[in-house]
């Protein structure tokens, strides 16, 4: 193997939808760290094709299909990597649906199929991994979330309410779990492109620069450096962190201050007025 370096060397990592776009991308950098991978998702297809660029960089890997949203397969997909491996050191709890829909007009079975997969299948995950992390006395859960679980998203009503549960339970779990020797943390990426992204979250390239414009750095997020920013926090560098959330989006969800100053764009010059409120020039 041909790893840069090896501080996931033998840790097992467990990451649900880990055969495509982010989930794919933390698979690549944990292996090149020395992890062996668990891929958990629905499609085989994905499962397929994730495996095989692991496999030729000389990956170890597991598939198993799943659907995170049945609690019984949850808990036989852990037990099965458990099994498999001997261990079960990390989960990532990445897989996820999104898509732009102003709430009057999301179906409510929509609503609660999103808030199926990523608050009851991260529930499902973490409490089936927990119980073999606490006999090991020691491991990390990783939650995939996104900024407006805190600032909201309109359009996204779904999805933020659901990142939003998610970090509520990152926090709470963080502390039941700590004398157990589990971190529980998570990790809040800005816009990055994925397939998954580009195809349902901005609707044309016209949209896809806005989303651009209103990063103060200027760029979406890179793969590689969301997925370097995962394996930080569940290396032993971290070991001191839980209950965090690290965000990793170009400054993207700060403020703009009281005159809405657009990245890049010049703050106007304010002269103080002795008869009144101060003129904006
Ligand atoms: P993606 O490629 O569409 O990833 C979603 C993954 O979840 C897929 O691999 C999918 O695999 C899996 N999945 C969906 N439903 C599932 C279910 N019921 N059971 C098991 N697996 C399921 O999108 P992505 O952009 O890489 O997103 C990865 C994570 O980053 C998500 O948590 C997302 O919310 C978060 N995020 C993304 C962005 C962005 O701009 N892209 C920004 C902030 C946060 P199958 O189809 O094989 O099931």
């Amino acid at each position: 193997m041909t790893h840069g370096t090896s501080e996931l060397a033998e840790r097992v990592a467990f990451i649900t939808g880990g055969a495509t776009g982010l989930g794919l991308e933390m698979a690549k950098t944990f292996g090149r760290r020395g992890a062996r991978l668990v891929l958990a998702s629905r499609s085989e297809a994905h499962l397929e094709s994730g495996a095989h660029l692991l496999r030729s960089e000389g990956i170890e890997v597991l598939t198993l299909p799943l659907d995170v949203r049945d609690a019984r397969k949850v808990r036989a997909a852990v037990r099965c990597a458990y099994d498999h491996f001997g261990a079960l050191d990390i989960l990532v709890n990445n897989a996820a649906g999104n898509f732009i829909r102003p709430a009057e007009r999301l179906p409510e079975k929509a609503f609660a199929n999103i808030v199926d997969i990523v608050v009851n299948g991260t529930f499902y995950a973490s409490r089936a991994a927990a119980s073999f992390m606490r006999d090991q006395g020691r491991g990390v859960i990783l939650n995939i979330v996104a900024t407006y679980a805190w600032t909201g998203g309109p359009g996204t009503v779904h999805s933020a309410t659901a990142k939003a549960g998610v970090l509520a339970m990152t926090r709470t779990l963080a502390v039941e779990w700590a004398a157990q020797g589990i971190r529980v943390v998570a990790l809040a990426p800005g816009a990055m492109e994925t397939p998954g992204a580009s195809a349902r979250l901005w609707p044309s390239k016209e949209f896809e620069e806005r989303v651009r414009q209103r990063v103060p750095l200027g760029r979406f997020a890179r793969l590689g450096e969301v997925a370097d920013a995962a394996a930080y926090l569940v290396s032993d560098r971290a070991e001191y962190i839980t209950g965090e959330c690290l965000t990793i989006d170009g400054g993207a969800w700060l403020g703009r201050g009281v005159l809405d100053v657009a990245p890049g764009e010049a703050i106007p010059k304010v002269t103080r007025r002795r008869d009144g409120p101060p003129d904006a020039e």
